[in-house]
This record gives C-alpha cells, structure tokens and sequence, in this order.
C-alpha cells in the first residue's frame, strides 16, 4: 500500500477525485481542508472572531480541547466530519467558513495540531489525502503526489453550480473572489504554503471530464503502486 497526496488549488475538484479514487482501490479518504473548516466552525461559535479580528490568544488556548473526527454516512457512502461529536459536514461547507478558513489555516500552531493529526492517520498507509501542503509537508515521501489545478473562471463557475444545487445560492463574481483571495493567501503564507512539490505530477483538469482525470489518476495509481 502506498500513500497518495493531492494537492492543489481551491475548488479544482480534489476532493471529488480523491474520494473517487479512494473507493475504486480500497483505500481511506482523508478530507484535510475539513479539519480547518471545522477549527474555523469552532472559531465562529464560541466567539472568537470579534469584529472580523481572530483572537488568537483564545484559539491557542482551546486548540487541545478542538478534536476532529470523520464518521461513515451511510446515506452518502461517504465520511462526515465532526467537531468534537457533533456532526458538522453541512455546516463548514457554507460561505461564511469559506470566508475565513484561510485565515485560521495560516495560524503556525493549528497547523502544527492538524499536521499531526493528519500524520497519525496515514502511519498504516492505504491512503489518499488532499489539502494544499500533504506532499510538501504531511507526507513529503508520499509514493504518488498529484497537483490539481484549472482555470479560476472554470473553478468558479463549478464551485457556483455546486453552491446553487446546495439552495445556497451566491454570484459568480463573490465565488470567484473567494477562491482567488483563498489561493492567494494560501500561498504566500509562512507555514505550510501551498505550493507544488518538487515530484508531483500536474494535472490540469479544465478541459477533462470527471471520467477522463479518473483514468488518469488510476494509471497513476497502477504505475505506482504495481
Ligand atoms: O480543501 P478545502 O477548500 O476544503 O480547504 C479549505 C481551506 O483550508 C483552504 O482554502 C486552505 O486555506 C485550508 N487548507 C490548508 N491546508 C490543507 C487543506 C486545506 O491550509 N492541507
């Protein structure tokens, strides 16, 4: 068994493919950009954003008692993500954690907590794991690393179609914004940046079908792993 890092920009899909591929080769899922939506979910509940600023002294002190856990849905096939028990997949889906996940995912010491976390969960292997930072800094020796990208117009424009399905219905215009503001603060900061491993492969999915990038993530997989 191998490891299997994907990384990439917002919204370009990863966790589609990731969960796909996932099922077709008998490997665990790990959704990484949950676990900073749900840290930004906890954030927002128990006050700690006062007028737009993250008190961060407050956050360092409740970052032990903030546990992640993932619990199969058996509606879905899929895992859900909870924040200390509590079921929470909808919620950190919204535009509002969306607004600000980036700035609690630039914090050093919740990256340091998450990264751990996440580390422990691939120890045995048998997993496929996306986010920004998992082949540069979770599993830099992760087998087969995979960075997706596409254009901001076409990210957007499916990122909207999801939303609007979802009855959260928001414009074109505030969608791309908000991916292009996540990228842009997702790679320049200091810790765990997002940026494109020396030995990932890029895979630019604006022209491909979900079929097609399945392929080619299995015959990725199948050179990898064989
Ligand atoms: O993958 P998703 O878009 O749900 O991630 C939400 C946010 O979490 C990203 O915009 C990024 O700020 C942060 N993230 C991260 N490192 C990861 C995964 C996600 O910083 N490994």
């Amino acid at each position: 068994m191998i490891v299997i890092a994907i990384d990439g920009h917002s919204s370009c899909g990863k966790s589609t493919m990731a969960k796909e591929l996932a099922k077709q080769i008998g490997y665990t899922y790990i959704d990484s950009g949950a676990m900073y939506r749900a840290v930004t979910l906890y954030c927002l509940q128990n006050g700690l954003f006062v007028d737009n600023q993250l008190n961060l002294d407050a956050l360092k002190k409740d970052i032990q008692n903030i546990h992640i856990s993932f619990v199969n849905n058996p509606l879905t096939g899929r895992a859900d993500t909870c924040l200390n028990g509590k079921n929470v997949e909808k919620e950190i889906r919204s535009m509002a954690i969306a607004e600000k996940v980036s700035l609690i995912a630039a914090v050093g010491f919740v990256r340091e907590a998450l990264v751990r976390q996440q580390q422990a969960l691939g120890v045995a292997k048998g997993i496929v794991m996306d986010g920004r930072d998992i082949g540069t800094v979770v599993f830099p020796d992760a087998e087969l690393k995979i960075f997706v990208t596409a254009s901001p117009e076409i990210r957007a424009q499916r990122r909207l179609e999801e939303l609007v399905a979802k009855g959260e219905p928001t414009s074109f215009e505030s969608v791309l914004h908000n991916l292009t503001e996540r990228d842009r603060i997702d790679s320049t900061r200091k810790d765990g940046p997002l940026k494109q491993a020396a030995d990932a492969i890029v895979l630019d999915n604006s022209d491909l079908t979900i079929a097609e990038q399945n392929q080619q993530l299995l015959a990725l997989f199948k050179s990898k792993a064989e």
